[in-house]
């Protein structure tokens, strides 16, 4: 990794997203004065609120929930008392019923019905003990861990309706990559102690009080009082490069094209477009992966309701194979600041879709029809109750994770890498299925690098995944005393174990029967005579002795094994529910990482 130099020539930053702007707050605070060029009229990204006739949406509701330390403080330094706590509550629409999500039994039993629920339960427990022996589909995946009813009552259809392909065509490594596993110092930690704070980041959330662009004009504001500037209407469309260096940014900003000289770059742009920016052009095979990565795009309808409470739910997941709606979202239930008329309420209908494909080209009269059909369809509103409404289409939501793309963004990402002045940073600029905390990290530590750090950005998400394992492991160190945890779960030698409970009893009762007989029987005094009508040949002699041995060392040995091998079978048992219980928990929101 490069270690960059500090002079005056600026650093630039492209994209004033969460990514851009905790590159510029960072830069700002090590004493450099970043340009950021962002390309639309508000700051934020993909995570900017939009705002029409004083209702504000977000493009898909964006939580804040983190464990990243460094992020949340952030979070607090920059927006402090206006960032509020949400009580999470979800739904998923399936079939005509509406099932809180994260699942709880009692409403799942009670709308599936008895003989549904036992047919899920009976998928669940022939999947743990039958798996698909090789998980290669998404399908594979979930059903493993879920069983494959479950799969395809909660999972299937919304999936399909996010990637736009069926789930046998989705790769498993795609999942795993979502929804990490747990190793067992983990599983253990939380099982034991960890519990109740998963439930806190699953179950609530923080929230800017009118939304997340609250938070990214904040970041904005510190960056241009500290000396930066974000400059927005500032379309980058060109760099120019020379010997490994990027050396000018072109840029129309208003219409205007101008250049700039570029001391060090950041860009969080797609990682897509900014290979096609550059110039000289980079050889056809980086041009051709380029050209193999895509992107799903999203498009959210908001139809202003005339009625105060329409639903509880901050947003419902539309697992309905009949309606062409992804997820609704109820924005006053984020933050009742985000609707100016106490008596209106804003829905966010969300439609996953590719650019170019039916959906995005729909005119947009013709989705809101399409939305206030569906809206009402599900009993959610009275079509007639729809007094406005607007669309917005954000091409590039998602980078798509499909079988080829690994190979390809690894040529881009080699090709890149021989810029010594370039960094990419964030969800598109990494083309990583980030959320906003993960991108940020990449921002802050692009600056840091800038200073003369030596991060390597790429292994942000997996960094993430160790440190909350050592984290766990260190937690689990200082509650327990060293090596407690080790011994307490280690297994037990059977043979070692029985031929020890053998040796010690069988060296028992041959020196018991030697010291009664050298003492002689008096009356009244202990007796092992009674031991001959278990042990056959027993006497209280020498002989007796060697025969009271064998028959207790071989009992001995019988027990011991025995013990053992039960204390392994119920310790085994105990970790394996620590281990499932702790899996099923952190699977407990997986509809949230699709
Ligand atoms: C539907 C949906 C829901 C989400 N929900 C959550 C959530 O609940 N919680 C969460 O934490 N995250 C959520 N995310 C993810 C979050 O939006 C992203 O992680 C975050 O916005 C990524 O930030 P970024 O800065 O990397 O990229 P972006 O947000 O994409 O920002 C990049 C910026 O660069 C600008 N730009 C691009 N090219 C140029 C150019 N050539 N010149 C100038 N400017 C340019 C763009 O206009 C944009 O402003 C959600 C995403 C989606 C799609």
């Amino acid at each position: 990794m490069k270690v960059f130099s500090m002079n005056d020539q600026p650093v630039v930053i492209i994209g004033a997203g969460p990514a851009g702007l905790t590159a510029a707050y960072e830069a700002v605070r090590l004493g450099m004065k970043p340009i950021v060029f962002e390309k639309g009229d508000t700051v934020g990204g993909i995570a900017r609120t939009e705002s029409y006739k004083g209702y504000h949406f977000d493009v898909g509701g964006h939580r804040f929930f983190t464990k990243i330390e460094k992020v949340d403080e952030l979070w607090r330094e920059v927006l402090d008392e206006e960032f509020i706590k949400v009580r999470r509550m979800s739904r998923i629409y399936y079939n005509g019923r509406f099932y809180h999500y994260p699942l709880r039994a009692f409403n799942a039993l009670s709308n599936l019905g008895i003989l549904e629920s036992v047919l899920i339960i009976l998928s669940y427990l022939s999947s743990q003990v039958w798996p698909y022996p090789k998980e290669e589909t998404f399908e594979h995946w979930v059903s493993n861990r879920f069983g494959k009813r479950l799969y395809e009552t909660f999972f299937k259809t919304y999936t399909e309706k996010v990637w736009g392909i069926p789930c046998n065509q989705i790769l498993a490594d795609w999942a795993a990559q979502r929804i990490k596993g747990l190793s067992l110092t983990s599983a253990v930690y939380n099982a034991l102690f960890g519990i109740r704070k998963a439930k806190t980041l699953i179950d609530e959330f923080d929230y800017p009080l009118k939304g997340p662009g609250m938070m990214w004009r904040r970041f904005q504001e510190k960056v241009d009082a500290g000396g930066g500037q974000v400059r927005l209407h500032s379309d980058t469309v060109s760099l120019k490069h020379e010997n490994g260096r990027i050396t000018r940014a072109v840029y129309v900003e208003n219409g205007e094209r101008k250049e700039m000289p570029v001391e060090h770059l950041i860009s969080s742009a797609s990682i897509t477009s900014l290979v096609t920016m550059l110039d000289p052009k980079p050889p056809a095979e980086v041009l051709e992966a380029v050209a193999h990565l895509s992107y799903r795009a999203f498009i959210i309808v908001v139809l202003i309701i005339n009625k105060r409470d329409l639903f509880p739910d901050q947003w419902i997941y539309i697992h309905s194979p009949n309606a062409k709606v992804g997820r609704i979202q109820n924005f006053r239930n984020w933050s009742a600041a985000m609707v100016p008329d106490p008596d209106k309420t804003s829905i966010g209908m969300e439609y996953f879709c590719t650019e170019g494909d039916e959906i995005w080209t729909m005119a947009d009269n013709d989705l809101t029809a399409i939305a206030s059909r569906e809206l009402a369809a599900l009993g959610l509103a009275d079509p007639d109750d729809v007094a406005d409404s607007c669309v917005l289409r954000q091409p590039k939501a998602y980078p798509v994770y499909d079988h080829e793309y690994s190979d390809y963004l690894s040529v881009i990402r080699e090709y890149l890498e021989g810029f010594e002045n370039l960094q990419t940073i964030g969800r598109n600029g990494m083309h990583r299925y980030n959320n906003q905390d993960h991108s940020m990290l990449t921002g802050l530590m692009a600056a840091q690098n800038v200073a003369g750090s030596d991060h390597d950005l790429w292994t942000v998400n997996e960094d993430e995944e160790y440190l909350e394992e050592d984290k766990n492991k260190e937690k689990l160190r200082q509650l327990l005393p060293e090596n407690t945890l080790i011994r307490a779960f280690a297994r037990m030698d059977k043979l070692g174990f029985a031929t020890a409970v053998g040796t010690v009893s069988g060296l028992l009762f041959f020196l018991a029967t030697l010291w009664l007989m050298i003492r002689g029987r008096a009356p009244g005094s202990p007796d092992l005579e009674f031991l001959s009508e278990y042990f056959a040949g027993y006497s209280m002699t020498v002989e007796g002795a060697f025969v009271a041995f064998l028959y207790t060392f071989i009992s001995g040995f019988l027990f011991g094994w025995l013990f053992a091998y039960l204390r392994n079978l119920f310790l085994g048992m105990y970790l394996y529910h620590l281990k499932k219980k702790a899996e099923l928990l952190s699977l407990r929101d997986f509809v949230d990482y699709l």
